[in-house]
């Protein structure tokens, strides 16, 4: 996908999701930033349902990340909006959502410092979005 795109509906931006995915390769992670509302799990949601995640996908609310099963490997999404900084944390949490095999997608990437080490091969993509006024929505891409 483009470096920056613009969607006026929550559908095209998981469409937009669905294109960054194509690009995707075990291993992979993927920060998604923007403010609260911005459309951060509707573009992973698109991305997952590209990867081949079936069930529902909403922001993980109560813990810090999901994993599913995708059709070439575990799929992580984390949402560190809760997360005040890993220093008080055990250092462990985030550790099961990276791997060699998994595609990881985190909103909130500012909130955990420890992100970079913890991506293996550092960040393939780093994608924020931004409101545009009604249902638009400013899509950049970083690193594509
Ligand atoms: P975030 O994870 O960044 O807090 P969500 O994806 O959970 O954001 O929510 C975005 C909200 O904005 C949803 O209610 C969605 O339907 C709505 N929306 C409206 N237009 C768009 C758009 N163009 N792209 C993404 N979401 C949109
Ligand atoms: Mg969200």
């Amino acid at each position: 996908m483009p470096a920056a795109s613009r969607t006026v509906s929550p559908d095209a931006t998981e469409r937009a999701g669905g294109e960054l995915a194509a690009g995707l390769r075990p291993g992979d992670v993927v920060l998604v930033s923007g403010e609260l509302g911005a459309g951060k799990t509707t573009f992973v949601r698109g991305a997952l349902r590209a990867l081949g995640v079936t069930e529902a996908v909403t922001s993980p609310t109560f813990v810090v990340g999901l994993l599913y099963d995708g059709t070439a490997g575990p799929i992580a999404h984390l949402d560190l909006y809760r997360l005040a900084g890993l220093a008080d944390e055990d250092p462990g949490l985030l550790e099961p959502y990276f791997g060699p095999d998994t595609v990881t997608f985190v909103e909130w990437p500012e909130r955990a410092e420890s992100i970079a080490e913890l991506a293996g091969r550092g960040i393939a993509r780093h994608v924020t979005l931004a409101h545009a006024g009604g249902d638009a929505r400013e899509i950049e891409v970083r690193g594509a």
